[in-house]
Parts: C-alpha cells; structure tokens; sequence
C-alpha cells in the first residue's frame, strides 16, 4: 500500500484536491491518501466552508502556520511539514496551484527525498514580479509528476527542458469539481436571496497585489465599480486582503446602495452567482477559468494571464490595468458585444480519475 499525502492551504487548494480525494478512493487497496492543511487561510469562510460544501474529509493534519510575509509564511510552512513528511514517509506528495503552501511543500519534500505531483503544472504568466509564477517555476522543477490543464502549459515545460514522460495532459481539476456540483450551483438560491436578477448583474473580485496593495490603483478601481452599478448591480465579496486594504485606505465607504460589498462567499454559493452573472470582473485564476467553462463573460483585470486558452477558446477578455479600458469593454459586454467561447478540451469533468489513474500506475 503507497501513502500519498496532499498538500494544501488556500481556497483555490481545497478545489482542486476535493476530486482527487475522491478520485484516489478507487483504489483504496492500492494507495492511501491523507491530506495535509497548512493553514495559509485560517478564516472560516475561506477555509472550513469549503470542507464543508466540497464534501472533504477532514484534514488529517493541520499544520496552523496562519498569515505572515511571504518568507515567514513559506519558511513556517516548511519547519512543521518538515516533521509531518518525516513521521509520516509518503511515497509522493502532491500539490496544487501556485501558492506559498505549494512551494514549501516542494521545498521540503524534494530535500527529502519524496517524489512531487504538481497538480497545474506549466502554467506561466512569464511575470516574475507575480509571487505565484516563482511558486509555479520552482515546484515545477522539482516535481516528477506534471499534470497539466492547458496545451500552453505543456509548451511551457517543454521549452524550460522537461522530459515528456514527466508532463501529462489530464484536464482541469478545478472543472471537476465545478461539474461535481453543477445541480447544486444551480438550485442554490443566492440571486434571490439577494435580490438579484438573474443574468442582469456583475459579480466582481479583486486579490491581487498589483490591484488592491496601491492606493491609487484601488481607489481606481472602486470609482469604476461604482459607476458600472449605475448601468447593473454589482456585488463584490472581499477576500481577506482586499476587505484590510479598503478599510486601511478608507475606501470603503460613501457606497452607492447597487455597490454591494460582502463577505467571501462559500463555493456553491459564489458558483451560483458567476453561473448567471451577466459579466465577471476579476483577478482570480480559478475564476476565468470556471468563467470560460460556463459561458460567462469575464473581464481579467491584469496584464497578462497564465492562463491564455481562457482567451484564445473561452470567454475572457484580457484587458490589462487601465480601468478606462476595464469601463469601455465591460460598457460593450452590457450592450451585447460578447464573446463566443468554447469549453477547452479535456475540461471534461475527468482530470482527477487521468491523475489517479497516472499515479497508481507510475507507483504501482
Ligand atoms: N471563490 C469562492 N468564493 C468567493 C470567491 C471565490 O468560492 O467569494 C472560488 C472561485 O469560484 C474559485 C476559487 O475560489 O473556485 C478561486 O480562488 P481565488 O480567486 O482566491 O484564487 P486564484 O484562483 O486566483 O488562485
């Protein structure tokens, strides 16, 4: 019997873990599979909820390293996950995504030893000022197992010298778990609940640092919010970070009342919302995803995207930072000039019984 322990931390993690959990149970008698919580995100609704409505195990091992700057948060990571994997002994470790929790468990696991399965591998923003493109290219190099979601992602690997039989084309867990719960996000009752008219609102997220860390580049961003809600409703649910920064910069106040400002939701919840926005407004990876996946259009509020089948097949439009170019096409999208999309391939639902299958065989 092979012991296989996941890694994760952050809410993107937890998605993309629920269907390879479930997956691995398959073959209960070959491997076992425990999984193991930094605690990068502590707060209940950016954690516990999604336990919860991605219907996990609890972790087996929570590790409590909570917030902190990058080099605290990566190197507290690796002091407790250092005694866990040496306690323990997997036979392979597997992370997800690109965050601190990601790279630490990389770190740490390849010094000792044990083999790494990157779950999204490949992708690259080829923006090192991203602190999650240097997680990606570090995990990548020390990982064995590739799993990757978009041919971009394979051509990456590729031109840094991966070997092919490390790189394997599965699909998009985080679709996986988005199919999973399609009846659910369907039922859900959020837009009533909320007043909302299905398919008449905008549904907006903002975490990254080159968005809500610069004062002027927030308060930008808040004054186009609040002139798109003079055209539709938007709502907002504030990740921890941004939720600090509009208070810290006192920009969370004086809101028009169709403006409306709320907690992270939990997983079905917010899906349900994207499901029938009429446009999304984000900086989210997950999230131009899961757009493109659901027809929903969806405006990227960066300069450039890991992610580029989301343009090239799906419904994102990549404008860059410039909130005047952010109004006029989210101005065009309300007025009906859309975006056809497609749903990328192998974005069937499927990617985490392809990485079981992968795994069970390469340990075997
Ligand atoms: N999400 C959620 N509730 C929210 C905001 C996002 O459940 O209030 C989900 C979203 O559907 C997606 C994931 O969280 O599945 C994306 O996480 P995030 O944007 O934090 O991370 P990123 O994808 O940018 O790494």
């Amino acid at each position: 019997m092979k012991k296989l322990l996941s890694i994760v931390g952050a809410r993107p993690n937890f998605i993309k873990i629920a269907p390879i959990d479930k997956a691995l149970r398959k073959y209960r008698k070959e491997v076992s599979h425990q999984i193991c919580h930094t605690g990068q995100h502590f707060d209940d609704r950016m954690s516990r909820i999604f336990f919860e409505d991605l219907d996990m195990p609890k972790p087996h091992f929570y590790l409590g390293v909570g917030g902190g700057s990058h080099a605290e948060q990566t190197a507290r990571i690796m002091l407790e996950l250092e005694k866990v994997l040496a306690a323990g002994k997997p036979d392979l470790v597997i992370v997800p995504g690109d965050v601190n929790s990601t790279l630490a468990a990389a770190l740490v696991a390849s010094k000792m030893g044990i083999p790494i399965a990157h779950v999204e591998a490949g992708l690259r923003s080829f923006d090192k000022s991203m602190p999650e493109e240097i997680n990606r290219i570090v995990t990548d190099v020390v990982s064995e197992y590739l799993f990757v979601t978009e041919h971009s992602a394979m051509r990456n690997l590729r031109d840094e010298g991966v070997a092919d039989r490390k790189i394997h084309f599965v699909g998009n867990v985080m679709i996986d778990s988005l199919e999973a719960h399609y009846e659910a996000v369907e039922a859900s009752d959020i837009t009533q609940r909320m007043g909302l008219e299905k398919e008449n609102y905008i549904l907006a997220t903002f975490h990254r640092p080159t968005n809500v860390d610069d004062k002027q580049q927030l308060s930008a961003l808040m004054n186009t919010l609040k002139r798109l809600a003079k055209e539709r409703p938007v709502v907002f649910p504030l990740h921890p970070r941004t939720c600090i920064r509009l208070r810290d910069f006192g920009l969370d106040k004086r809101l028009p009342k169709n403006l409306h400002l709320t907690d992270p939701l939990g997983y079905i919840e917010f899906l349900s919302l994207m499901r029938y926005a009429e446009l999304v407004i984000t900086d989210s990876g997950g999230i131009q995803e899961e757009t493109t996946y659901m027809n929903v259009q969806c405006i990227t509020v960066r300069k450039n995207t890991e992610r580029p089948v989301t343009i090239d097949v799906g419904t994102n439009h990549l404008v860059g930072t410039d909130l005047e170019k952010v109004e006029k096409t989210a101005m065009d999208i309300l007025s009906g000039i859309t975006k056809p999309g497609r749903i990328p391939e192998l974005w069937d639902g499927k990617a985490a019984r392809r990485i079981a299958e992968v795994l069970v065989e390469g340990l075997g």
